[in-house]
């Protein structure tokens, strides 16, 4: 149980999102990583415990929640299973765009299922073009007299052909270098045109089916535009990002918190023949023991502050939430880097759960906004100039 106090709400919640990923990411978390399978029957789980509809609001079923709620189960599954952890949060962060403009139709035709447990979405944003710049789409979208169509590629979609529908971005042609117009559009599975690349097979984050997708003249019908046309760039910094940003560092903050577990677990069990001492006597490890736990506690606080003054529309919180993905992946690479050295050779030799920590973790800095783009928007807020 994470420490922090919160609401009796977000408790519940977190002690709910607990016993799904003790019951059932925790058996499945190897078989995710070593097969690449998609955690299907842990998302199932949350559906029915509700927590699919964690930002669906109240009057559609849904448990009403914020970046707060998001920041603390993201946490829990990461710890678990990073991969379902990252399935979640993309369906979170999708959630959250539906639900900011929803029309009455998407509210019954999506919200309603999601908040169900029957429907789980996700986020094609990024681009094989503009990679780390997901705000600036290169996709066309076009209208017709049924609809619209989409043409272009994405280039990394979780939960990519396993998801029910897929919020995608888009500009109107010759729109393209004008941030201005971003457009999200939502994309159900089965829409004509849309192709998926290779099946993934990534270093790390093995399970969570992030494909590219070919857009062939994607048919979207006219009721799934997300707001109005080319208007939404506001998607990106009031939606998009802040649900993006805490969802991947509550998931990284669990994969550190699951390292530093690992890392604790061994020293205070493994004893040395030749002092007859466990290894957790020793004064040096010990201080290792304590860097690891101000690195992983200072990132939780940090997180849950950035996340509650996002929940509360605090001016400073865009800063708190870039400062605290910023400091989750710095924090998780050193933390599972770490353990590695304190479990020694053992750990080097058991290719099992601290190598698989390990890996996930390197998506940290690459998950836009990446850390690079993150420095960057954090300095110019600071120093006074527009982020873009
Ligand atoms: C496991 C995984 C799951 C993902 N899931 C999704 C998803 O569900 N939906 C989605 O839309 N996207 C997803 N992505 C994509 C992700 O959010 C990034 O957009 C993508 O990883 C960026 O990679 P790239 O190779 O395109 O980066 P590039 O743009 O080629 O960047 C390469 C490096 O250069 C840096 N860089 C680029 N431009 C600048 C600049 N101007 N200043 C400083 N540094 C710069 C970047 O920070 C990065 O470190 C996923 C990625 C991964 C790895």
């Amino acid at each position: 149980m994470l420490n922090l106090p919160s609401g009796p709400n977000v408790t519940s919640l977190v002690h709910a999102a607990e016993d799904v990923a003790l019951r059932v990411a925790a058996p499945l978390a190897e078989t995710v990583d070593r097969e690449g399978h998609w955690p299907l029957e842990t998302l199932q789980a949350l559906g029915a415990n509700g927590l699919l509809g964690l930002h669906v609001p109240k009057r559609l079923g849904g448990l009403g929640e914020g970046l707060l709620a998001l920041a603390q189960v993201t946490e829990v599954l990461g710890r678990t299973c990073g991969s379902t952890a990252m399935c979640f949060g993309m369906h979170c962060v999708a959630t959250a765009v539906i639900a900011a403009k929803a029309t009455p139709s998407q509210e019954e035709h999506y919200l309603r299922p999601i908040a169900e447990g029957r429907h789980i979405t996700s986020l094609a944003l990024s681009e094989p073009g503009t990679g780390a710049h997901f705000y600036l789409p290169r996709a066309t979208f076009r209208r017709e007299a049924d609809g619209y169509r989409i043409q272009g590629n994405k280039s990394f979609v979780t939960s990519g052909d396993h998801a029910d529908s897929y919020v995608m971005s888009a500009v109107a042609p010759g729109a393209e270098l004008d941030p201005g117009t971003f457009t999200c559009l939502l994309v159900d599975r089965h829409a004509p045109g849309l192709e998926w690349g290779p099946v993934w097979n990534g270093i790390g984050m093995r399970g969570n089916s992030s494909r590219a997708a070919a857009l062939n003249g994607v048919e979207v019908p006219e009721g799934n535009l997300l707001g109005r046309e080319g208007d939404q760039i506001w998607f990106v910094f009031e939606v998009v990002a802040p649900f993006f940003l805490v969802a991947m560092a509550g998931t990284y903050l669990g994969i550190a918190q699951a390292a530093f577990d690992l890392a604790v677990e061994h020293l205070r069990h493994h004893r040395q023949e030749h002092t007859s001492e466990r290894l957790a006597e020793n004064a040096a490890l010990g201080e290792k023991v304590a860097e690891m736990w101000v690195q992983v506690e200072r990132c939780r606080r940090l997180l849950q502050h950035a996340a509650r003054a996002g929940d509360q529309g605090a001016p400073d919180a865009a800063r708190a939430l870039f400062a605290a993905k910023i400091d989750v992946a710095d924090t998780v690479v050193v933390v599972t880097n770490t353990a590695m050295t304190l479990l020694g050779g053992r750990g080097y030799q058991e290719n099992g759960k601290l190598a698989r920590l390990i890996r996930d973790a390197q998506a940290a800095h690459v998950m836009s906004p990446t850390t690079h783009l993150l420095k960057g928007w954090l300095g110019r807020s600071v120093l006074g100039l527009p982020l873009l």
